[in-house]
């Protein structure tokens, strides 16, 4: 399907068509073939981690008065979801005989997670990062040059994501035969949300089964963090049919307010409007002129000015109800669940936890707990 409803489709430049048709005739192809799901599965298993723990949190429960449950990608290697995604995306780039894959990253997260998964598989890995991002975030360009990734500076325009992007996209046009543009969330041109998204349904498939197994019942809701919207799809997904309420939950606060140049905020889902982005319609944060906000987030993962074409759709139908959190209540979130429970979440997952208190979320609930804290600490340090 290369639409979901109005969003989707490939708004891409015409020499990107024949690769993008490769991709998806290749995922097509191997998705469901024995010897690729028995190998992405041992990476994800013996490598990854997999799968991660979905667990009662009781001095949590007690603090919010309902039952919550952590699936927790937390304890993913690398300390998130993401290289759920990067691992298949990269055995994937192998079935299809590249050697090289390139990405792009604004915090570093994707960048790192991409890293990972080319040394592991043996291919050269190329990340394109602004660099104003690579002077805010060393720890990761310093962690992607370790795991032997060539991370290339991009000094053009606002020299953060946006302009990454650009780069990434002029390396694949030139070099499409040998290359596999690695995508980070459930955005981009077709096939490239429905790919992510399926490798992140593993959150959801295990999360079903282990519910079923400690409750005899599915939960009533679910609460996930909204950047681009992986987390919150892949664990959404197996769930699309059954009675329980999704609750996907943004950047927000200060009454969301938008000006000229900037969004206060990164909520695409609850204040974005339809355009075109990254190759894909979808809900983004745009002004009159449809010129891109520049958004704001104390996460850096929810820091988009868009999110996935799928997630979009299944908030424009009513499945998922868009949410979004304050900077502020996100930071409580994220020091109530240290102290309550000793996990230091990512302050992308403290908007999940923060929103959970609300009383349209059930009283048997899910969070998707999307990764750790630790690359966080210093920020929440220097607030102090
Ligand atoms: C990248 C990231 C996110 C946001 O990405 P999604 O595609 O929306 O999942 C959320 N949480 C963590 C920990 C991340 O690293």
């Amino acid at each position: 399907m290369k639409k979901f409803g109005r969003y989707g489709g490939q708004f891409a430049p015409e020499v990107l068509m024949p690769a993008l048709e490769e991709l998806a005739g290749a995922y097509e192809q191997h998705k469901n073939d024995a010897k690729f799901v028995a190998e992405l599965r041992h990476y994800l298993e013996d490598f990854g981690g997999r799968p991660t723990p979905l667990y009662h949190a009781k001095r949590l429960s007690k603090h919010l008065n309902k039952k919550v449950y952590l699936k927790r990608e937390d304890l993913v290697h690398g300390g998130a979801h993401k290289l759920n995604n990067t691992i298949g995306q990269a055995l994937l780039a192998k079935y299809m005989g590249k050697e090289r894959i390139i990405a792009e990253t604004g915090a570093g997260q994707h960048g790192t997670a991409t890293a990972m998964a080319g040394a592991v598989l043996g291919l050269k890995t190329v990340v394109y990062m602004g660099t104003k991002d690579m002077e805010r975030q060393k720890m990761n360009v310093f962690r992607m040059k370790l795991l032997g990734a060539e991370v290339i500076p991009v000094s053009s325009g606002s020299q953060t994501l946006k302009d990454a992007i650009n780069e990434a996209l002029r390396d694949w046009v030139a070099n499409v035969g040998d290359t596999y543009y690695l995508i980070g969330s459930i955005v981009g041109p077709h096939p490239y949300p429905t790919i992510v998204r399926d490798f992140q349904t593993v959150i959801g498939q295990e999360t079903r089964e282990q519910i079923l197994g400690k409750e005899g019942r599915l939960p009533d809701s679910i609460v996930a963090c909204a950047g681009g919207g992986s987390n919150a799809m892949g664990i959404f997904y197996p769930f699309l049919n059954d009675d329980v309420d999704l609750f996907a939950v943004e950047a927000g606060g200060e009454g969301l307010k938008k000006t000229e140049k900037v969004a206060y905020h990164s909520a695409s889902l609850c204040a974005g409007e339809e355009g075109v982005l990254h190759g894909a319609r979808t809900k983004i944060l745009q002004n009159e002129y449809g010129q891109i906000l520049e958004s704001h987030s104390i996460a850096p993962g929810l820091d988009y000015s868009g999110v996935g074409p799928e997630l979009a759709r299944l908030v424009d139908t009513g499945r998922v109800k868009a949410r979004n959190i304050s900077d502020e209540d996100a930071l409580d979130a994220f020091h109530v669940l240290s102290r309550l429970e000793g996990i230091v979440p990512a302050l992308e997952s403290a908007h999940a936890i923060a929103y959970t208190q609300k009383d349209d979320v059930g009283d048997l609930v899910v969070i998707n707990l999307s990764g750790r804290g630790d690359k966080d600490v210093e920020t929440v340090a220097g607030l102090k």
